[in-house]
Formats: C-alpha cells, structure tokens, sequence
C-alpha cells in the first residue's frame, strides 16, 4: 500500500502534486536541487489552499494539518522509507536519467517510481533506473489541485501489480485515470501540443495577432483559454520539449516544432513563470507581446 510519498521537482507541477497528496492524508517529501525553489513552492501551496479555503472546498484545519505533513530538502535521502517517488523536474531526458540514477540507491526495494512527464518514453525512463518493473508513468495536468484527470502509462516492463496500486491512489486522490500505451506524449499531449505549435506557427505566418488567434480558439472552439495562452501556462520551454519528443519519436515533419517557439525559449521568454511568453505578465494585466 501507498502511505509516503516523494515527490522531486518543487516547480509549478511538483508543487501541485504534493499539494493534492497532502491534502489527501498522504506524508510527502518534498525534493528539489535548488533549495530556494522550496520555500516558494510551500508558498504557492499555501496560496492555493487559501483559495480552496474561499471557495468552500477546504478548512483552515485542513489546510494546516496537510501542510504539516510536507517536508523539504535537497537531499533525495529523505525517500529512505517512501512507498512511491513522483519525479515532476525539469522536462529533459538527461536531467530525468540522472535524477533515477542518484535516486535508486536512496529507495527502498519496494518503493515505486512514477514519472510526471510529458513526452518521453516510460519504457526508456524506466530502462534507467533499477526496477523498471515497479515504475511507470503518472501524468499529471496542470494545475494539478483543479485538473480531475491523471494520465496512466505503462512500460513495456511495468508490473500489473505496479500499474494496479498507481491506478488505486489516483482514485484516492479524488483523481479520474485514463490509460495510454507508452508512445511518444501519450494521448493528452499528442493531440493538445501539436494545435499549440499550429496556433504559434499562424502567428510566426501573420494569420493572426495573439489576441485573435487566442479569442478566435476561445470563442471558435469553446476552448476555456486560447492556445497562445495555455502555451504560457504550460510553459514554452516545455511546449517545445514535447514537440522534440514527437518530432524525434514519431520521424515525422508534422511534428516540427514552430522556429518562433523556439526563438522565445531561446530568450528565456517561457511564459508566466518567467512573466514572459506570448503575454507579458508583469503588469495588472496580461499584454500581448506581439
Ligand atoms: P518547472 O520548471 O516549473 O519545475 C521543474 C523543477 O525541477 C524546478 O524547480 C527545478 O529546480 C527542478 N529540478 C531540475 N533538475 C532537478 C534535479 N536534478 N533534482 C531535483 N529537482 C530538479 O517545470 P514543471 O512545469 O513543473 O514540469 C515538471 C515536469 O512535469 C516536466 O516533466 C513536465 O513535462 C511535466 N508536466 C508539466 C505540465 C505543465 O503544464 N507545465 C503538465 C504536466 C506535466
């Protein structure tokens, strides 16, 4: 059974998981490499229950009794006694290889590890670490408190038994699971990021101006943000990262990635964590940027 959660990367994914676990009764550790990524993650955790708080959907007691069973640090030697291991860093596959790498020794043999990643391969994450029988992927949308669905990859060495008790805390996490074969972005990803390219790739052609293609999805489509918006939200740098997966993944030229997406992670304009995308967000407002 699943009591003890890690969870690495305290970034706007890992922070969301180990909010939801929490919250839920679980005892989390909470690792990143920069230790100044922590306090800001406890932080926007706190942010986010208060909100839950004013929406009805949580209790002062709550809150406080699921933050005091979060704990912090650095060292990945607090997963010693962890059931499963989240692992939501950065998305690169060789930052992810070598987080397995120095993680394994750390476990217990029993302990699980998912992965919250977007694109790359489950089976060949798993390849990476020494049980790929007990890992598999777990992905998570974005903002993981609000987003009912938990996306479930196996691998191709991922046990039944491994996939059967990722699947039950899913459902205890008040979560919905949906199941996809381990190809690259698996389901969610595969349709929603080759529309996000599409949409940078009207504005790279001048189709459109930021506002209208976002306004022409939103109204167009019934999509509750425009495409240039959600990229923002998502962040550009991973945006392009699953683009990369595909295009490498699957050998096909549809998948290539826009060059204007690229030219702003190129100039660190990410989105909203750097307050930089296809918005700038350091004002009362968004603005477009083009
Ligand atoms: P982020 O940039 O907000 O956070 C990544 C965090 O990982 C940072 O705090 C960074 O310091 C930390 N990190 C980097 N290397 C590390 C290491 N070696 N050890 C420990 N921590 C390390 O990114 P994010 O948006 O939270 O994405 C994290 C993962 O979740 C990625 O795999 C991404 O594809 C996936 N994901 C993102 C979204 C989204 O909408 N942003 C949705 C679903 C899944």
């Amino acid at each position: 059974m699943i009591q003890k959660i890690g969870v690495i990367g305290a970034g706007q994914m890992g922070n969301g998981i180990a909010h939801v676990c929490a919250m839920n009764g679980f005892d989390v550790r909470l690792v990143d490499a920069n230790a100044e990524a922590l306090p800001k993650a406890l932080a926007t955790i706190g942010g986010n229950m208060d909100r839950q708080i004013k929406k009805g959907a949580m209790t002062q007691a709550a809150k406080d009794a699921a933050l005091a069973k979060i704990s912090t640090g650095t060292d990945f030697a607090l997963f010693a006694d962890s059931d499963l291991v989240i692992e939501a860093a950065t998305e690169n596959e060789a930052v992810k290889r070598e987080i397995f790498k120095k993680l394994c020794p750390n476990l217990k043999k029993s302990a699980l590890i998912a992965s919250n990643t977007s694109s790359i391969s489950i089976t060949r994450l798993g390849a990476s670490t020494d049980r790929p029988a007990q890992f598999m992927g777990m992905h998570f949308m974005n903002p993981v408190p609000v987003m009912q669905l938990v996306e479930l990859i196996r691998g191709i060495a991922t046990s039944n038994e491994t996939y059967e008790l990722v699947k039950e805390l899913t459902a205890k996490l008040g979560k919905t699971s949906a199941t996809a074969e381990d190809f690259p972005a698996f389901i969610v990803n595969r349709i929603l990021l080759p529309m996000i390219n599409e949409a940078v790739y009207t504005l790279y052609e001048g189709v459109g101006s930021v506002e209208s293609i976002d306004i022409a999805m939103k109204l167009g489509t019934n999509h509750p943000m425009g495409p240039l918006e959600l990229a923002d939200f998502i962040g550009l740098d991973t945006c392009l990262a699953v683009m990369h997966v595909l295009y490498d993944g699957l050998s096909d030229s549809k998948y290539r990635p826009c060059p204007l997406l690229v030219k702003y992670v190129e100039a660190g304009w990410l989105g909203r964590k750097t307050k930089r995308g296809f918005y700038d967000y350091s004002g009362p407002k968004p603005v477009p940027t083009r």
